[in-house]
């Protein structure tokens, strides 16, 4: 059995982990619920921490003449001031995290579908965008992972939130003391997944892990981390999964019947015609890996990127819209 790292992640704390809604609710959310046996969780809620009650009236974003300001309907309070301050205090002294989940529409959590309004009138928002903390966090770390529960609900931005998350914790928990020969490992047992997300970067890390130049560990430990998060910043597309099970299938094809290959190229078709999700070839080549003692595919994280009790269910992801 692999062993897993556990990611470092700074969620909204009204998924699930207090009752702070301004109307003295909480929203539990199944996929953070299933997370917290898997990641260390860092719940905050930025609207308590700035001393808003509960319950409390709600806050709005507000265009100000292009200025974002968050106030409070009814008191008309500007809090604005105080948020910005709590996030810099925050997201300042924050150990490394991997990433956030957020929540979503929130005037202060909100990454991207937050309503923004013209005044504190009863008048319709005019656009969206991220709320004020939540821009503060996109500012802040821009190549981390970023989501809120909402967008978790599809299978591909999940499965690229969990990818990166993973990926990320585990060079983090190497990177303190990561030597070369350990940056040349990870590389080595990553270089399917960072294949299938980018060939360019997967190049660009191989020759900064081969250090030829001998620069010092911290230098090359640093490009080596930059390069690892610019390679996972885009979820990668079909046709480059498929290359990479295609090439995984040549590690194993010799000891195959030809049913079996025929039955492994169906089933790339179908995950190609969005029929069937990655897992499924991803499982038969790792029956095989395991079967054939394939010392090479065993250790990639491209065939177990995170714990198998995070897949979705087969059958629900396909159902509905795969697309981000
Ligand atoms: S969305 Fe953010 S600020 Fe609002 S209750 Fe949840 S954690 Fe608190």
């Amino acid at each position: 059995m692999r062993a897993f790292p556990r990611p470092r992640i700074v969620v909204s704390k009204c998924l699930g982990f207090d009752s702070c809604r301004w109307n003295g609710a909480m929203i539990p959310d199944e996929f953070v619920g299933t997370l917290r046996r898997f990641v260390e969780f860092t719940a905050v809620c930025p609207e308590l921490e700035i001393g808003l009650g509960v319950p409390r009236n709600p806050v709005r974003v507000v265009d100000a003449k292009g200025s974002l300001r968050l106030v409070q309907q009814g008191t008309e309070r500007d809090v604005t001031e105080d948020m910005m301050r709590y996030a810099d205090g925050l997201l300042s002294g924050l150990q490394p995290v991997d990433g956030f989940i957020l929540k979503s529409r929130s005037p202060s959590c909100g990454i991207k579908d937050t309503r923004i309004y013209p005044g504190m009138e009863k008048v319709a928002a005019m656009r969206t965008s991220a709320g004020i903390f939540g821009a503060e966090v996109l500012r802040r770390f821009p190549s981390l992972a970023i989501e809120d529960e909402g967008r978790l609900i599809n299978d591909r931005i999940r499965d690229h939130f969990l990818k990166r998350v993973f990926a990320f914790a585990r060079f983090r928990e190497l990177e303190p003391t990561a030597r070369i020969r350990d940056l040349v490992q990870f590389q080595s047992e990553n270089k399917l997944l960072l294949l299938a997300y980018s060939q360019k970067e997967l190049r660009a890390m191989g020759h900064i892990a081969a250090n030829k130049e001998g620069r010092p560990i911290e230098e090359v430990r640093d490009e080596y981390a930059k390069h690892l998060h610019k390679a996972m910043s885009r979820m990668p597309k079909d046709a480059a999964n498929v290359n990479v099970l295609m090439h995984m299938l040549g590690f194993v094809s010799d000891g195959l019947s030809g049913d079996e290959k025929a039955f492994f190229l169906d089933t790339v078709q179908k995950y190609r015609l969005e029929r069937l999700p990655l897992s499924v070839p991803l499982s038969l080549i790792r029956s095989w890996a395991i079967r054939f003692d394939q010392k090479y595919l065993l250790p990639q994280s491209f065939l177990e990127p995170y714990p198998d009790e995070l897949n979705p269910v087969v059958g629900r992801g396909v159902a509905r819209d795969l697309r981000p």
